[in-house]
């Protein structure tokens, strides 16, 4: 696996990456929710795991990748009952925007797509553990955890004043308890025909235990990665870990990784201020998907990037002069030696640092133009371009944008 280190929001720190089991990686991503279109700001989130499950692979483990679609939630139900439509009709054409933006991207298929909508007898098993090990409380209106039960609840995002944290907007809280989250919301009238029956009576599962019950269900009750936008650390990936412990004594992930939000000219991102820009938006600009992707993936995924178009235009300048010279290096057979190895070995380091796409490809892009120039002067060789032909082949099975 060699060295590779990657930021660890559960430690707080830069973490040595070991798998649990040598040669292999299960990795969960939580998806998206399908109610409405995702935005760059999304599609950032999923660059960054892109990479990292593309780097793993490069690195040659077996690597098992899990997303699941949010198409089970309290928006999506209200508006299917108020325009009289099922849940699966109002949310195909989400689906099928969201994973046409996903292709764009060249952004590799999950191994398992899992959709909410599917799995419920699982999360009902998963809340009838929850509940069996005195987890639960229960009013009129659900089930609902019971944070006092939990002790070490919120030691990811630092959680300890509750008052200062209070509650999440938009997220289902019991009446009771400041934290107690729901996990099975009763059927009432406002939901038309919408439900599955259960022991806790018809409804539907809250949000967070969908993500706990699919990621169990697929890579079992403990597994390496757990990845989400920092805006998932809390409360969903605190009340993931909390449901994991109550059920299965785990804290679900070894490691746990966010990607960092995208703004817009400095503002962050919302419908009501009208600044909300989708992947569409950017090619109907004359930007190809690459050349977005290259924007996204060129900041450190744990710190905020801004988005602008002028950047947007530099970063696509840049690559188009990166591909051009890529092309004219690799036109015959490719063949490894002594600069196919300085090349991977000077990416490799770069990127064994947390991931550091931004240095890896600041770097890589010298080591292109310097290649081209003594191509150019005749002073490269066919084994040198065949090298590099066979180093940026690799590099790019990782980054997607050379080719
Ligand atoms: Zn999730």
């Amino acid at each position: 696996m060699g060295s590779l280190k990657l930021f660890d929001s559960m430690s707080g720190g830069l973490r040595k990456f070991v798998p649990l089991q040598s040669g292999r990686a299960g990795i969960y991503t939580c998806g998206p929710s399908v109610y409405d279109y995702s935005h760059i700001g999304n599609f950032r989130t999923y660059v960054a795991e892109d990479i990292l499950v593309r780097y793993l692979a490069y690195k040659g483990l077996k690597v098992r990748r899990v997303m699941n679609i949010t198409d089970v939630e309290d928006k999506a139900v209200r508006a299917a009952v108020a325009q009289g439509v099922g849940l699966a009709d109002l949310q195909k054409q989400k689906i099928r925007g969201f994973f046409s933006d996903w292709d764009v991207l060249g952004l590799s298929r999950p191994d398992v797509i899992a959709y909410a909508s599917g799995h419920v007898p699982q999360m009902v098993k998963m809340i009838e553990r929850i509940c069996a090990r005195g987890f639960c409380v229960s009013n009129r209106s659900g089930v609902y955890f019971n944070i006092r039960k939990m002790r070490g609840y919120g030691k990811m995002s630092g959680l300890k004043d509750p008052e200062y944290f209070g509650r999440a907007p938009g997220d289902d809280y019991s009446k009771c308890g400041l934290w107690d989250f729901r996990l099975w919301k009763r059927w009432s009238r406002g939901d038309g025909n919408i439900g599955w029956d259960s022991p806790f009576g018809f409804g539907r599962p809250g949000w967070h235990i969908e993500c706990t019950a699919m990621a169990t269900r697929y890579l079992g009750e403990y597994f390496d990665l757990h990845c989400g936008g920092s805006d998932n650390v809390y409360p969903h990936h605190e009340n993931e870990i909390a449901q994991s412990f109550a059920a299965n004594r785990t804290r679900l992930a070894k490691y746990w990784f966010h990607t960092a939000h995208l703004v817009i000219n400095s503002r962050k991102m919302s419908k009501r201020t009208g600044n909300v820009v989708y992947v569409r938006d950017i090619l109907e600009k004359g930007y190809s998907g690459e050349e977005l992707r290259a924007f996204l993936m060129c900041g450190n995924h744990r710190m905020t990037l801004n988005f602008t178009y002028r950047d947007l235009k530099t970063c696509a300048l840049r690559l188009r002069e990166m591909r051009s010279n890529a092309a004219g290096l690799c036109g015959g057979r490719p063949e490894n030696g002594p600069l196919a190895k300085r090349l991977l070995s000077g990416f490799n380091s770069r990127m064994d640092n947390g991931l550091n796409v931004k240095s890896a490809m600041n770097w890589l892009d010298s080591q292109i133009r310097q290649l081209a120039a003594r191509q150019m002067r005749g002073a490269l060789g066919r084994g040198g371009a065949a090298q590099a032909h066979y180093a940026l082949k690799k590099i790019d099975s990782v980054v997607n944008v050379l080719f």
